[in-house]
Parts: structure tokens; sequence; C-alpha cells
């Protein structure tokens, strides 16, 4: 693989940009793997990239039923932090967070990580109360929160109207080294980089059953025919449920649809990411100047990738009460993902009831930040069987009650 460089771009530039490579291989599949990952998103590119990276197993396939990143990982509105509550959560989503912070050298892949600061905001006392523990939550986790006050976030954001009638903004957890990143971008690079170790990244081609030799597995039924292997990771997000079927076992999750819209783009007012959990909106401003808005999930569980009409207007009607300038804003797109969410808002990272099959899903509205530290963790637990990031993650933990409650921390969609 040739290196993307400034000098790079001079050759090309002089020679009209004829010199390029394709950025990654489409090879057909070969008959059997050490390793298959099923769903190229994000995690599933960052687990087979980890492998190769950090256990030297490279020779492995990714399967993907669509195109890469097409999935969640390329709908999201690509909040990037680490302030979560209990400290499992607070471990991976900080190692995420992280490698994210020289991911694009790693990769050498510009992935855009920009940390601008995300504040959440406070808007009932009982929030107040909630981020001041989070707050104190993060310092013993060595993790950079504060609370501030009204003013600080004013001052921070002053398009902001923190005397809504409603909800008045109290204050807010602000985290100055959060931020977002390119969500493309993630995918591509992984995949460029898993390619150029040899890796083999299948797309067009969907996975349709599991088969297992006695309690172990054998490999997996594809649109391409029977590909074979010693381990296999499933990484479908939304679509968890249906491959954990084909297996032979049900996982404690519900599939729904989340959405996202933006708006006409406008010149730079806001450089840093909001989150409003109690009127339940998000909203960050794109390098085109686009308002990125997030709302909530659909309240019943579906498997469209589209999201309902009335949640648009819900999102929209709760911002303007704190963005007022919103309602003179037209809104050019809308989209949605198919989210996979637990009981407790945690992941499940996880060994399965089959012998060399493994799991890593459930991360719900929040799993694009955690993109770099759930492959890290991930790859260990598939090459290894054990994994520091992982080993609170387990599937047991709904069956033995030891849950991870993330219901403040990811409260809102985001
Ligand atoms: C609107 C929206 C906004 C969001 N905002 C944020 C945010 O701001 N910050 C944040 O951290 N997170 C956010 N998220 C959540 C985040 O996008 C996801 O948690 C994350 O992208 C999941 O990545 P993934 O790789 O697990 O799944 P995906 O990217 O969905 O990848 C799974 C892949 O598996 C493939 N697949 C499924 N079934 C099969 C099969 N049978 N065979 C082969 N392939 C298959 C799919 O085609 C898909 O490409 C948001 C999500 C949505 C929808």
């Amino acid at each position: 693989m040739r290196r993307y460089s400034a000098f790079a771009i001079a050759r090309e530039a002089a020679r009209h940009h004829s010199g390029w490579e394709r950025a990654w291989r489409s090879p057909q599949p070969k008959a059997s793997y050490d390793v298959i990952i099923v769903g190229a998103g994000g995690h599933g590119l960052a687990s087979a990239y980890y492998l190769g990276k950090n256990f030297g197993i490279t020779n492995v396939a990714v399967i993907e039923k669509g195109w890469l990143g097409g999935g969640n990982t390329g709908r999201n509105t690509t909040i990037i932090r680490s302030n979560y509550l209990q400290d499992p959560s607070a471990a991976i989503y900080e190692k995420a967070r992280r490698l994210y912070e020289t991911l694009s050298q790693d990769l050498n892949y510009n992935v855009m990580f920009s940390p601008r600061g995300v504040i959440m905001l406070a808007q009932t006392h009982h929030e107040v109360r909630g981020y001041l523990r989070t707050a104190h939550a993060n310092a013993l986790q060595g993790i950079e929160t504060k609370f501030i006050d009204k003013h600080q976030v004013k001052k921070l954001v002053p398009i902001m109207n923190i005397d809504g009638p409603r909800y008045p903004v109290l204050g807010g957890l602000w985290q100055p080294r959060g931020g977002s990143a390119r969500h493309d971008a993630v995918a591509w690079g992984y995949a460029r980089a898993c390619s150029d170790m040899g890796m083999d990244i299948i797309q067009q081609t969907e996975v349709t059953g599991i088969r297992r030799d006695g309690g172990a597995v054998a490999g997996v039924e594809t649109t391409k025919g029977f590909i074979g292997c010693k381990k296999l990771g499933v990484v479908v997000a939304g679509h968890s449920g249906v491959l954990a079927e084909m297996a032979g076992f049900r996982l404690p999750l519900e599939s729904v649809a989340l959405q996202a819209l933006v708006s006409e783009p406008i010149k730079p007012i806001m450089d840093v990411v909001v989150m409003a959990n109690t009127v339940h909106g998000y909203m960050s401003q794109s390098d085109k100047g686009e308002m990125v808005i997030g709302g909530g999930t659909d309240g019943y569980n579906n498997y469209t990738q589209r999201g309902s009409f009335h949640h648009i207007e819900e999102t929209v009607r709760a911002l303007i009460e704190t963005f007022p300038m919103l309602s003179r804003l037209k809104m050019l797109r809308q989209w949605g993902g198919i989210v996979d969410i637990t009981g407790d808002r945690s992941p499940i990272l996880s060994k399965t009831p089959v012998d060399g099959m493994f799991m890593n899903c459930g991360w719900g509205t929040g799993g694009f930040k955690s993109i770099p530290g759930s492959g890290w963790g991930f790859a260990e637990l598939m090459a290894k069987g054990h994994s520091p990031l992982t080993a609170e993650f387990g599937i047991e933990r709904f069956r033995e009650g030891r849950f991870i409650d993330e219901s403040v921390a990811a409260g809102v969609a985001h």
C-alpha cells in the first residue's frame, strides 16, 4: 500500500491523479479462514484490524451484506465522549477516545477527529445531581470532565437560550477532549489498513446461516456459498438477534430505528457538541456548516432504516426551546439506522454458547465513540479468550444480575 502524504498529493496533482491505488481490494472468498468477522461496520473492521496489528492474525475475512460502513457506522451523528458512570464503561470508552486522538496517524488515513468538547446539559435538578455524581466518578477514573454552571455554558455556546420556559439550563457536564470524527473515514481507514495486511473484505455477501460441528463453529453459509472458519466474530449491530438465532441462542436486546437529520449549511455558529437529555435532542455543526441533529429512538421494535416522522417534529420542537435560531433553518435530509439496545444500556462483548463464536453488539445508540476501544478489546477476547477491557461485558451478566447500568450516560440517543 502506498502511504498517503503531502508529497503523494503533490505528485498526483502533477500527473492528473492517475496514480492513486484502490483503497482496498475486492477479492472472492477463499474456502476457509482462521477468523471470519460478520459485519463491516466500524466495530467489525476495527476488530479485524487489531487482530492483525496486535496479534498477527491476518488470515481473516470480513463479510458484509451491503457496502462497508453502510450500516449505523455511516449513519450516526459522530459524537465521541467517555463520560460514563461505571468503571468498566469508562475504561472501554476512554480507551477508544484515546485511540481516536492518534487514529489518523495510526491508520495513515485522516479520520478528522475533532476534540472540540462536548456538553451534556443539565435542565432539571435531578440531572444536576446525576452529572455531579458522574463528574466525581470520572475524576476517580482519570477521565477529564467537570460540572460547569449555566454562565459557563452560555459562554461556550452564545446562541443558546439558557432561560427556556419549560427547562432552563442549570449547568452541564463538560468533557473538553470529547468531540467528533468523520464516520465514513473511520470505516474506510480501518478497511484500507485491513486490506493492506492481506485480509479479505467481502462486500455484497450476506451470511444466511451458521454451521456447527458438534458444539463448535465450523463456518458460515453465505449468498456466495459456504465459508469455513476456526473462529467467528459476529458484529452486526441491529441484526445481532437474527444472527444469534441462526446459531441457536437468544440475546437480551431489542432492535429499534434511531434517526438523525441535518439542516442547510450556515456560517460557523457553534464550535462544541451539545446534548440535551431532558428535551431529548443533540446538535453539532459539521465542517460543511450543516447543523447535525439527532433525536430519539422509535418506541417500538422494528428493522426499518428510516424512523418515524413524528420523532423529527418532537426533536426539532424540543431543540428550538434551547436554540430559538433553529426555527429559521430549513432541514435538508433525514435518515435512520437500526440500533441494538440492551436492558442496562451497555454492550455485549462475549463468548457464546457455541465454541469459537463471539458476539460484539448492544452498542445501541452510542457505539460510534467506542469503535477503536471495542475493536481492541474484542480482538484480544477472540485471540486470547480473555480481555480486561471486555471482562465485565459477557452475556452471562444478564443471568447473574451483574448489570452495568448506564441509563444516565446513555439517556439520550447519541
Ligand atoms: C441516527 C444515529 C445516530 C447515532 N449517533 C451516534 C453518536 O453520535 N455517537 C455514537 O457514539 N454513536 C452513535 N450512534 C450509534 C452508532 O452508530 C452505532 O453504535 C455503531 O455505528 C455500531 O457500529 P457497528 O459496526 O456495530 O454496526 P454497523 O455499522 O451497523 O455495522 C454492522 C454491519 O453488519 C452488516 N450485516 C448485518 N447483517 C448481516 C448479515 N447477515 N451478513 C453480513 N453482514 C451483515 C450490516 O449491513 C452492517 O454494515 C448512532 C446511530 C444512529 C442510527
